[in-house]
């Protein structure tokens, strides 16, 4: 059975119908979509060595199969720079959880790179009863919450469906690259956009996938937060 197949089985096994991010991150790097580095350390001697691995500075997040939100339970710290901004960082996350959401089951943190800033795009990926999924495709921020500069095609895609998506929101000027910004990398989120397609069709008990934001590049793209929601 592939990772993401298990992964998938996993969750239903346990009765849950929210991968937690790692479990996302681990089912889109299976279809070869560009994440930030991570790993989930069980404990706090565990987070500062993940550190070191990855290489100040990082983020840490809270695993939980209970929180859905992270930043809404202040479960997110990023630019943590040093051994002793890490150390703060676990005690404030582990704090501000117990406060929020006591009965919160705790898995870990999760350790990860912190991405350079980019221009945020969103892949998402939603279930029709009638239709089957329908992949998303928008700018991130104001963009979507505001504008809903969004555009949606059935899967599968093909690449020439992935290039209209792209150029046919509102926004696409951001994307050739804007008051002397650099173009970002077109190509690679067209290829992002034909893997989440695949990755739909392969998984029809996905009924929600949100890869928001994926930050994009002049070179490349990484996905910085993944949430998968199972029928
Ligand atoms: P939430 O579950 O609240 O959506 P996110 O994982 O999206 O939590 O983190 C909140 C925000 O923190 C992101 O939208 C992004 O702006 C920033 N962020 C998260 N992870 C990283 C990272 N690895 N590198 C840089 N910024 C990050
Ligand atoms: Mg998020």
């Amino acid at each position: 059975m592939s990772v993401a197949a298990q992964i998938i089985d996993n969750a239903i096994k346990e009765g849950r119908k929210y991968l937690m991010e790692h479990e996302a991150k681990s089912i889109c790097s299976q279809y070869g979509i560009n994440v930030t580095k991570f790993r989930v350390a069980k404990d706090l001697d565990q987070a500062l060595e993940f550190s070191r691995e990855i290489g100040y500075p990082v983020v840490f997040k809270i695993v939980s199969p209970d929180i859905i939100h992270k930043s809404d339970v202040g479960g997110v710290i990023i630019n943590i720079k040093n051994e002793e901004e890490a150390k703060n960082a676990y005690k404030k996350i582990m704090d501000n959880v117990k406060k929020h959401n006591p009965n919160a089951k705790i898995v870990g943190i999760l350790v990860q790179e912190m991405a350079p800033a980019g221009l945020e795009v969103i892949i998402g990926g939603i279930k029709d009863p009638q239709f089957g999924h329908a992949i998303m495709f928008g700018l991130g921020g104001i963009f979507v919450e505001i504008l809903k500069d969004v555009t949606f095609r059935i899967v599968p895609i093909t690449r020439e469906d992935a290039e209209e998506m792209i150029r046919e929101i509102r926004g696409y000027p951001l994307l050739k690259g804007y008051r002397g910004q650099p173009p970002v990398d077109e190509n690679a989120i067209i290829e992002a956009l034909m893997k989440t397609s695949k990755l739909l069709m392969d998984f029809p008990k996905i009924e929600q996938l949100d890869l928001n934001p994926i930050f994009a590049y002049e070179k490349g793209i990484k996905v910085i937060d993944a949430r998968i929601i199972l029928e």
